[in-house]
């Protein structure tokens, strides 16, 4: 067996300890299970997505890893464990549990086994991240999974569309809300790979970020990834300070079923009044906004949609077809960054 082995199967251990610990110790029961309780998840979610609780102590699960016979080496491979260095950069020899204290989200590759974790805090008020995740690792390259995917495959075959949300916690609520194609990118941007994840079982994505300043700036950000490689890309967005998971929290999964349907919107069109807006009648900002746009139409693969965007774009802005396209095919010979 090799490294990689190795790495899976320490990583499969971490996951059942965590989940043993929240469903069977008395720490993880008052403390992990309460938390996962008070934002809404059942049983039923958390057995479906491994989740778990890791005990507020710096070598629980070291020791208890050691116990049953892992090799220290690959908790440290897959990051389980942190190794101390002093200033120069030297080990110390002292290592510790990387997760303590947090609920656990095991993230799956497509295959189900285990890769890395996500753990939030719990702590109100604190200096530490919200998040810790996994670092990359043999096993975990972040820009090819995306948490959910396992358990929505199907899914997102099934209904052809791949809602794409911020968080965790999103994917578990609509999960639970009977939204099952669902995956979330964890925090970062998007990447090429995530995306060729997506296009092996949908041509079509809803993003559904936050709605504060952050998730519209990025789906602004991300979408021109999505737009070239060739799917159909719609967006919703959210209340001022709502997140798919408060959102459908407050208004519970019928309204929030009908609120998707009601306000997607495709993401040029999206994109074009938005940038529009912000122009309003300044001039010399319409034009930039106006190549803004152009030079997302020129992502799309697909050269009749190409069209139809081109004569959206002339209306919403008021300007000439004819012009718009002049401008559009100069823009696409001499492309600008
Ligand atoms: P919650 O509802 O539990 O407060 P959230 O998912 O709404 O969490 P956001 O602040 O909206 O949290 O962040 C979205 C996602 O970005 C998180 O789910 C997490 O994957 C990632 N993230 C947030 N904060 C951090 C952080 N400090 N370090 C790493 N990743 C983070
Ligand atoms: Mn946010
Ligand atoms: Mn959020
Ligand atoms: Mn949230």
């Amino acid at each position: 067996q090799n490294e990689r082995d190795s790495q899976f199967i320490v990583s499969d251990f971490a996951k059942n300890h965590y989940h043993r610990l929240l469903l069977n110790s008395e720490e993880g029961m008052s403390i992990g299970y309460g938390y996962l309780k008070e934002r809404g998840l059942n049983l039923a979610t958390i057995q479906q997505f491994e989740l778990g609780y890791s005990l507020d102590s710096w070598d629980d699960l070291m020791k208890t890893a050691e116990k049953a016979g892992y090799d220290k080496k690959y908790l440290e491979k897959s990051g389980l464990i942190v190794t101390k260095t002093d200033d120069q950069g030297h080990d110390t020899g002292r290592r510790y549990d990387r997760f303590r204290g947090r609920v656990m989200f095991p993230i799956h590759n497509i295959s189900g086994r285990v890769v890395g974790f996500g753990a939030r805090t719990l702590k109100r008020d604190d200096k530490m991240a919200k998040y810790l995740n996994s670092p990359e690792s043999d096993i975990y390259h972040k820009s090819d999974v995306l948490y959910g995917l396992f358990q929505a495959r199907q899914a997102i075959r099934t209904e052809e569309v791949c809602y794409l949300v911020e968080g965790y916690l999103d994917v578990l609520s609509l999960y639970q809300g009977g939204i099952k194609n669902v995956v979330a990118s964890s925090g970062t941007s998007l990447t090429e790979g995530q995306i060729r994840l997506i296009k092996r079982y949908s041509d079509n994505v809803t993003v559904l970020y936050d709605g504060d300043a952050a998730g519209i700036k990025a789906s602004l950000r991300g979408t021109d990834l999505l737009l070239e490689s060739g799917l159909n890309v719609r967006v919703v967005l959210f209340p001022d300070g709502d997140d798919p998971d408060s959102y459908i929290r407050k208004v519970g999964d019928q309204r929030f079923a009908q609120y998707i349907e009601k306000s997607s919107q495709d993401f040029i069109t999206f994109k074009t009044t938005l940038v529009a807006r912000e122009a309003s009648n300044d001039p010399v900002k319409k034009a930039e906004a106006i190549r803004d746009v152009l030079n997302s139409i020129a992502k799309v693969p697909d050269a009749i949609k190409r069209q139809v965007f081109l004569q959206q774009t002339s209306a919403t802005f008021g300007i000439d077809e004819q012009v718009l396209i002049t401008e559009y095919n100069k823009l696409v010979k001499a492309p600008a960054a």
